[in-house]
């Protein structure tokens, strides 16, 4: 079990928990510090921590997911820490909304062309809000649909990169959130860097340019993830002079690869995040 569970997600996003529920699986879970990091939003947080101070063996970590483009492909960049009033924050999400909603209305069609009209309208309404819509909401209205049987299946036919009803983006760019993020206060994280589609010649350029760019820290641990990776990430981080961070990227029962808290403990040679000058919350007291 880990103390530190650094990405996870609510029903604001593409999560399945509400966030009050998200923070008693945390409980259970035994986690000491979590993040809750939704897509692209910060609405979840208020609820979060109003009903964690029920429970003083967890803090909760104020975090986003924010969407980017990075050479024609999507990557995500966590905040942790982060003022959910910032205006440079809110200004950020309105903008990262009003690209979700036009995408997805896109989505929509190239589905309808498909022979599956209707996906907006059922996305709109399973989403919590008009302007969450994500592309887990489509994959599930076509297992609803019967065109594919799972959730991963939806992606590989059709939302995935490249794929039959596939949309880019123009979300921010690396830059844009890491800048976002450090006026809001927060630490920028690169999301689940083992998760991307790309060589590993390639995710090191990203792993540079987010470094160059003034990014603090990457992910070095996150679900389903081989230990040599973990190990070659590791070394990655203290090559660049980044900080390590560790996640599951939980979503909940829909998505059950991914479990709350139960990730393996970080290489033994990162920097953690949380012993960072910047880090927004008390240590952990070993005697615990
Ligand atoms: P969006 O932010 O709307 O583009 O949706 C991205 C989300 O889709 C990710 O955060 C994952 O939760 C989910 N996702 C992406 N790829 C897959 C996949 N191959 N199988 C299942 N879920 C996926
Ligand atoms: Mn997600
Ligand atoms: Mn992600
Ligand atoms: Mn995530």
């Amino acid at each position: 079990m880990a103390d530190y569970d650094l990405h996870s997600h609510t029903n604001h996003s593409d999560g399945t928990l509400t966030p009050q529920a998200l923070v008693e699986k945390a409980v259970e879970m035994k986690v000491k510090q979590l993040a809750i990091t939704d897509h692209d939003t910060t609405s979840a947080l208020a609820d979060a921590e109003l009903h964690a101070q029920q429970f003083p063996d967890l803090t909760i970590v104020k975090g986003i997911e924010l969407s980017c483009r990075w050479n024609k492909q999507d990557v995500h960049i966590v905040g942790l820490g982060i003022d959910p009033d910032s205006p440079v924050l809110i200004e950020c999400i309105e903008q990262q909304q009003q690209a979700r909603v036009l995408r997805a209305k896109k989505i929509s069609e190239k589905l309808e062309k498909q022979g599956y009209p209707g996906a907006f309208d059922y996305a709109q309404d399973i989403a919590h809000a008009p302007t969450q819509i994500t592309r887990p909401h489509f994959a599930q209205f076509l297992v609803e649909q019967k065109a594919v049987k799972t959730i991963p299946q939806a992606f590989k036919k059709y939302l995935g990169q490249g794929k039959l009803a596939y949309v880019s983006t123009e979300w921010l760019s690396v830059e844009e959130a890491i800048q976002v993020i450090a006026n809001s206060g927060g630490l920028s994280v690169l999301a689940h860097p083992s998760h991307y589609s790309m060589t590993r010649t390639k995710l090191s350029r990203l792993l540079k340019d987010f470094a160059s760019a003034g990014g603090d820290a990457m992910e070095v641990i996150t679900s389903n993830q081989t230990s040599d990776v973990s190990q070659w990430l590791a070394n990655k981080s203290l090559e660049l002079n980044l900080k390590a961070s560790q996640g599951s990227d939980f979503h909940g029962a829909k998505m059950p690869w991914a479990k709350l808290g139960r990730i393996p403990s970080m290489p033994k040679n990162c920097a953690p995040i949380w012993e960072s000058d910047r880090w927004p919350a008390s240590p952990i007291s070993s005697c615990d």
